[in-house]
């Protein structure tokens, strides 16, 4: 195996730090001037839409919802409105407390790494600015492939982009968005990081998948021990 495919909220991302999503979109509601509950709505129910790029950058996306509740937000709004999003979008995705060790560790090792997430604009638009950007040698993003897992295209987009055939590609992710059984049929190793310390970010997982892979680590930390002990049982 030499290549490593992580997805990312979740999995690199701390989970805990999923639970402040709402107070963010909070945040971002009222720098537009729209009512919190009504911006959750329409931000939740365009979601599958938005993460396929089909509301284009954060600020258009950001028109586009204030729009559906009812307000024109004007250009000073907007701009404000922008920065508070990418603000709290910061914050959603602080890294879990090993993420970095761990990437450092397998880049050492000599596994290229990537990255396949479901994601909106604001993650694309602030990626090369991220503390994994220097680690992750080919990212790819549902926002601008046009396409969101399990699709077989994302998977076969990530191995290609590595150099990696994908039978010698892990992909290890906290198992939402079934893309476990995307990895499985794309011809990649599935690892399920079952973030045990974090139950309630479960609840939160969207489309979680039902398949169950046979590797599984409660963190980050037990991706380490898990290579290590696959190497050593050649
Ligand atoms: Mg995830």
């Amino acid at each position: 195996m030499r290549a490593i495919i992580f997805d990312f909220f979740g999995t690199l991302t701390d989970p805990s730090a999923e639970s402040l999503r709402r107070e963010t979109f909070t945040a971002t509601a009222q720098a537009l001037g729209v009512p919190p509950e009504h911006f959750w709505a329409v931000m939740s129910g365009s979601f599958p839409e938005r993460i396929i790029g089909a509301y284009g950058g954060t600020r258009a996306t950001l028109l586009a919802m204030a729009r559906l509740c009812g307000v024109d937000p004007d250009d000073e709004t907007l701009d404000r409105a922008v920065a508070t999003h990418h603000a709290g979008a910061e914050r959603v995705r602080t890294p879990r407390p090993e993420a970095i060790g761990v990437l450092d560790h397998l880049r050492a090792d000599g596994y290229r790494l990537g990255l396949l997430s479901d994601c909106s604009s604001e993650l694309c638009e602030a990626w090369p600015q991220t503390v994994y950007a220097s680690r992750i040698d080919a990212p790819v993003f549902s926002w601008r492939e046009g396409h969101r897992k399990p699709d077989p295209r994302l998977y076969a987009t990530a191995a290609a982009r590595l150099g990696v055939p994908a039978a010698e590609c892990w992909f290890v992710g906290d198992g939402g968005s079934r893309e476990h059984d995307g990895a499985r049929r794309a011809g990649m190793r599935p690892v399920l990081v079952t973030n045990a310390a974090h139950p309630a970010v479960a609840a939160l997982r969207t489309d979680p998948d039902s398949y169950l892979p046979e590797h599984r680590i409660d963190d980050l930390a037990g991706l380490i021990r898990l290579l290590g002990s696959n190497h050593d049982n050649g």
